[in-house]
C-alpha cells in the first residue's frame, strides 16, 4: 500500500516538473513514506532521519519531508524531536505537498495531517515505472477499528475510488503492457462504489483483458461473501488466491481484537471457497502474543494454520500502539514467550509450505515471467496463479510478461524449480476477448 502511495505521490510531484533521482546526495528533496503498524516499522524510519540529519548539515537547502502514517500519528512531536524534518504530511493531503515543498525552500516549515472523509485521489495518474505488475489502490481508510489496530487514525475513514476510474486504470495499464494488476485495500470486501460491490468490481477489471491477471488484498473475513468466491471461480484471470488475514485462531483472542468473526466462521469461509474455487489457496497475517493469550490460545492459533494449510503467512508479535483500545489492556505476554509462540508459529508454516510445494512436484503449473532470477540469469523466474515464485532455466522464448507451461521438478518452502514445457502466451500478444 506504500509503494502505491508513494507513487501517488510521484505521480503528483512530476506534475509540478519534478524528477526523481536515485542518489539521495543529488536530490533537493527527500520524503520517507512512512508506516506505523508496528514500533518496529517507525523505529527504522528514526534510524534512516538519523542519516539523513549528515546530508543535511552539510546541503542546508535540501528538504526532508515525513510522509504517511507516521506524520500522521507523530504530526508536530515528529518536528520537535527531529530538526531537520521540514514537513510532516499525512496520506490524505498529498495533493498539497507541491505547496508545502515550495513554502519549505523559503525557510517555512509545514504540517498538513488533516483527514479525509472523500479524498481518494482518483484523478491523478500515479507514476509507474515500466514494468508488468502495477498496484491500484481501490479504497482508502479502514472503518473496522481492530483493537490493536492504528490504521483507522492514521488514515482515516473508508471510502471507495469509483468503479469507472478503476476501470479505466486497468485499460491504460493494459494498453501499456502490464500482465498483473493488484488490487488495494484494507479491506477489499466492503468495497462500494455506486451499490457495485467487490465482486462487481472484479468482474469489470477481469474482462478488460484476459492475458492480465488480477490480484487482490486484503480479504477481510468478517464480509467475504459467497457472491466475491463464485466470481473468482468464473473468470480465469482472477487469481485463485485469497490473502486471509485469521490474526488468531482462539475466539477469546479475536473477540478481544474486535474482529467481529469466530474461527468456524474463518473456516467455514475456507471450506466454501474450496468448494466454489478449483485449487485455491490462501495465505494469511497473525499476530502472537496479544494481551491476555494463553498457551491454549496459542495453540489454536497453530491449530487454524494446520487446518488452513495456507501458502504463506505473514507472522508478527503483538505491538503496542499508542491511542488504540488494546493499548489500554496490560501488554502481559512476556518478550521471551511471545518469540517462543512467534517461533513456533513460523516453523509450522514453513514445514505447511514446504509440504505445499512438495505435492506440486511432478505438476505442470502456469507462471508469469517476471526476468532473470535474483541469484543468476542462466534461470528465469515466473509467478504461479497462486503467487508462487518458480525458476525454470533461461530460454530466448520466455520474454518477461510472457505466459508459460512448466513441469516442477524440486520445491523448497519457498520457491519452485522447473522445467519449460511451453510458451502458452508471448510477452508482447494478447488474449482477444471476444476470440
Ligand atoms: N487490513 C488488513 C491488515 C492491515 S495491517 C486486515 O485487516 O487484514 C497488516 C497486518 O499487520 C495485520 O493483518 C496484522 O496481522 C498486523 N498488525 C496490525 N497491527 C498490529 C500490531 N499492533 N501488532 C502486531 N501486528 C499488527
Ligand atoms: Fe487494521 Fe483491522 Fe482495519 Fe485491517 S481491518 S486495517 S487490521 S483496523
Amino acid at each position: 500500500m506504500n509503494v502505491a502511495d508513494s507513487e501517488l505521490v510521484m505521480g503528483i510531484l512530476k506534475n509540478k516538473g519534478y524528477r526523481i533521482t536515485e542518489v539521495a546526495e543529488e536530490a533537493n528533496v527527500i520524503l520517507l513514506n512512512t508506516c506505523s503498524i508496528r514500533e518496529n516499522a517507525e523505529v527504522r524510519i528514526h534510524g534512516r532521519l538519523g542519516n539523513l540529519k549528515k546530508l543535511k548539515e552539510n546541503r542546508a537547502d535540501t528538504v526532508i519531508g515525513v510522509l504517511g502514517c507516521m506524520a500522521e500519528r507523530l504530526r508536530k512531536r515528529l518536528m520537535d524531536e527531529q530538526k531537520m524534518v521540514d514537513l510532516v504530511v499525512g496520506p490524505d493531503e498529498y495533493r498539497r505537498l507541491p505547496e508545502f515543498i515550495d513554502n519549505a525552500f523559503t525557510g517555512e516549515k509545514g504540517i498538513g495531517v488533516k483527514l479525509s472523509r472523500t479524498e481518494t485521489y482518483d484523478d491523478i495518474e500515479p507514476f509507474r515505472e515500466e514494468g508488468i505488475s502495477a498496484w491500484i489502490s481501490i479504497m482508502r481508510g479502514c472503518n473496522n477499528f481492530c483493537s490493536y489496530c492504528v490504521v483507522p487514525y492514521t488514515r482515516g475513514r473508508e471510502r471507495s475510488v469509483d468503479l469507472e476510474s478503476v476501470v479505466a486504470d486497468v485499460k491504460k495499464l493494459s494498453e501499456r503492457g502490464f500482465r498483473e494488476i493488484t488490487l488495494l485495500g484494507q479491506n477489499v470486501n466492503s468495497y462500494n462504489s455506486e451499490g457495485n460491490d467487490f465482486a462487481d468490481l472484479l468482474a469489470s477489471c477481469a474482462v478488460i483483458d484476459r492475458s492480465m491477471r488480477i490480484r487482490f488484498s486484503t480479504s477481510h473475513p468478517k464480509d467475504i461473501s459467497e457472491k466475491l468466491l463464485q466470481t473468482i471461480a468464473d473468470h480465469e484471470n482472477i487469481c485463485n488466491y485469497i490473502h486471509l488475514p485469521v490474526q488468531s485462531g482462539s475466539n477469546k483472542v479475536l473477540d478481544e481484537m474486535k474482529r467481529t468473526y469466530t474461527i468456524e466462521h474463518y473456516n467455514s469461509i475456507i471450506d466454501k471457497a474450496k468448494e466454489l474455487i478449483p485449487n485455491v489457496s490462501f495465505s494469511t497475517d497473525i499476530i502472537a502474543g496479544f494481551p491476555n493469550e494463553s498457551d491454549e490460545d496459542h495453540d489454536a492459533t497453530l491449530e487454524v494454520i494446520k487446518r488452513s494449510r495456507f501458502n504463506g503467512a505473514y507472522m508478527f508479535k503483538y505491538s503496542p500502539r499508542e491511542g488504540t483500545k488494546a493499548y489500554n489492556l496490560e501488554d502481559n505476554v512476556s518478550e521471551a514467550i511471545k518469540t517462543k509462540r512467534l517461533s513456533e508459529i513460523i516453523d509450522l508454516q514453513h514445514k505447511i509450505s514446504f509440504e505445499n510445494n512438495q505435492e506440486l512436484i511432478g505438476k505442470e503449473q502456469i507462471l508469469l515471467v517476471e526476468g532473470s532470477s535474483k541469484k543468476s540469469d542462466q534461470f528465469l523466474a515466473g509467478r504461479t496463479d497462486s503467487n508462487k515464485v518458480a525458476i525454470f532455466p533461461y530460454s530466448e522464448d520466455a520474454g518477461v510478461g510472457s505466459y508459460v507451461k512448466v513441469k516442477i521438478n524440486r520445491a523448497t518452502s519457498a520457491t519452485l524449480f522447473a522445467d519449460l514445457i511451453e510458451i502458452v502466451l508471448p510477452g508482447n500478444e494478447k488474449i482477444n476477448l471476444t476470440a
